[in-house]
């Protein structure tokens, strides 16, 4: 989910308005079902990390080495992850089957919103708006089907509130990383690494939480702390706050730093 840098949203191609509705179903009875999970650049967010590697029953370590490629785009300062596709004719995605995603109950955010995409933006008032836009490939025939929805029967039907509510929370901190925070050393160096482990990797940022110092050199409520031991989202929202806090000095209410 992107914040959209833009004044105004008129004439922006597929753009649904609030309340306007839009035909859509896919399913399986479709000569197009499946095409449209090969061929993907799919970026992940922490938390498709997060549901991808719960659902797995595998660590985030695994889910990232094994899944997927960190790529830093031009004009980025933080790397991304891309799902790695498989290495075929085609370029499938690894949890396409026949039958359709195996994945499918904690499938990507991008997946749940396709063939529509969404962003943030925020209108004249300050206020900020989750807004969509429908943009299918040329031989999506779930276009043409008769159910019709509003954006937010579209989000509940796929399940996407808490995946928009985590994005959200994510797109604050790539907000900050249009500032480049790691002077000389670069995006690979140790303040870097550590970064990418808050955002994506939330078993490896717990373990750093209990296991180095950290907790000797900051204060954090003992209620949170019991749910940082056992609650993956905490931990996902807890190194959030670890990045503002300690790559852009913003201060955060979950954690102070000893004196
Ligand atoms: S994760 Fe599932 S829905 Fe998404 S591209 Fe892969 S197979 Fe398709
Ligand atoms: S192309 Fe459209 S209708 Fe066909 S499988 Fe993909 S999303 Fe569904």
């Amino acid at each position: 989910m992107k914040h959209l840098d833009t004044d105004t949203l008129d004439g922006l191609e597929g753009h649904i308005k609030e309340g306007e509705t839009f035909r859509f179903r896919c399913h399986d009875g479709l000569t197009c079902f499946n095409r449209c999970c090969r061929n993907l650049n799919l970026f992940l967010s922490p938390y498709d990390v997060l549901r991808l590697k719960q659902g797995l029953g595998i660590t985030a370590g695994e889910f990232i080495d094994r899944f997927t490629d960190a790529v830093l785009r031009e004009g980025k300062h933080f790397p991304e992850l891309l799902l790695r596709m498989n290495d075929d004719a085609e370029a499938t995605c690894s949890f396409l089957s026949e039958a359709g995603c195996t994945a499918y109950e904690f499938r990507p955010d991008t997946c749940r919103t396709f063939p529509a995409e969404h962003g943030i933006y925020y209108d004249d008032t300050g206020k900020k708006k989750r807004v969509l836009f429908l943009r299918p490939p040329a031989f999506c025939e779930g276009i043409h089907e008769e159910r019709e929805l509003t954006m937010d029967a579209w989000q509940k039907d796929q399940n996407a509130e808490k995946h928009n509510a985590m994005n959200e929370l994510w797109a604050e901190v790539e907000t900050l990383f249009a500032n480049n925070p790691w002077g000389a050393e670069g995006p690979n160096g140790q303040r870097g690494k550590m970064a990418f482990m808050a955002a994506y990797n939330v078993d490896a940022f717990r373990s750093f939480l209990f296991e180095s110092s950290f907790l000797k050199r900051c204060k954090i409520k003992s209620d949170l702390k019991m749910k940082l031991k056992r609650d993956d989202v905490a931990v996902m929202k807890f190194g959030f706050e670890w990045i503002k806090l300690f790559l852009y000095g913003v201060p955060s209410n979950m954690m102070k730093m000893k004196k």
